[in-house]
């Protein structure tokens, strides 16, 4: 799976309201963000098997590390305790840690059978809904969504950056997605291992959109009905989401 892990990581951010969305980013993708490591070090393996399943042509030989659900188990511990000692956050560490361990259970619809339980387990784990591009795309595409909308709906931009910088995020998530359906196969398995190193950006660039958004709803009093418009002189008022100002004296002519 790929674009679920971030329907999981917007999720897992309202879940989490003071968790910055770079770390549920992170957190998810986790998994996926070691595996390239691994594959460089030469600790794990990956072929290219152009038309091995109808959504992915990659053969995943041995990645005991990454993504056996024991190791999985352990590194959600792992990040759920680190998070907890760094940041005192307790649901935040829960949410950390869950969302780790949720990467491995949402991949293993799509894989063949190819999830170990633990390393050196010859139990291999996978109903391969990867064979069915419509299957994959409606998975993908719909828990992409709902976290999405649920972040989108909880959230709003305080600026340009929170606007556009994450539907900039989200273009490119769905064009990498889209891409690797319709595209070539990688030309080998050392850019593949490249290419999957690039999903460390998104994690500094979800804690950079996130910072530049706020809850969408503060605990305000009621609006005051008659606020002067004169925007010039008075603070904005924050409770109500209103379209960008325009003024009349606009210089689009
Ligand atoms: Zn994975």
């Amino acid at each position: 799976m790929f674009l679920g892990h971030y329907g999981v990581a917007f999720a897992a951010r309202r879940v989490a309201p003071r968790t910055s969305l770079g770390t549920t980013v992170f957190a998810a993708q986790f998994l996926d963000e070691i595996w390239p490591i691994l594959l460089l070090a030469g600790v794990e393996r990956v072929r290219i098997v152009p038309g091995l399943m109808a959504a992915s042509p990659m053969d995943f030989v041995s990645y005991p590390i990454s993504h056996s659900l024991l190791t999985a188990a352990l590194w959600a511990l792992l990040i759920g305790a680190v998070y907890a000692a760094v940041r005192r956050y307790g649901r935040g560490a829960w949410v950390a840690g869950l969302a780790v361990l949720s990467h491995w259970l949402l991949d293993a619809p799509m894989h063949r059978p190819d999830l170990p339980l633990w390393p050196g387990s010859h139990t291999l784990v996978g109903l391969g809904l990867w064979n069915s591009v419509p299957v994959t795309m409606l998975l993908e595409l719909g828990l992409f969504t709902l976290g999405l909308a649920w972040y989108a709906r909880g959230t709003r931009p305080r600026d340009r950056v929170g606007r556009w910088g994450l539907w900039a995020m989200v273009a490119v998530l769905i064009g990498i997605f889209l891409s690797g359906l319709q595209g070539a196969p990688p030309p080998n398995e050392r850019a593949v291992a490249v290419m999957a190193l690039g999903l460390w950006l998104f994690v500094p660039w979800a804690a950079w959109v996130d910072r530049h958004r706020e809850p969408a709803m503060r605990a305000e009093p009621a609006p005051v009905p008659s606020a002067p418009r004169d925007g010039a002189t008075t603070p904005a008022s924050p409770s109500l989401p209103s379209p960008p100002p325009r003024s009349p004296a606009s210089p689009r002519r």
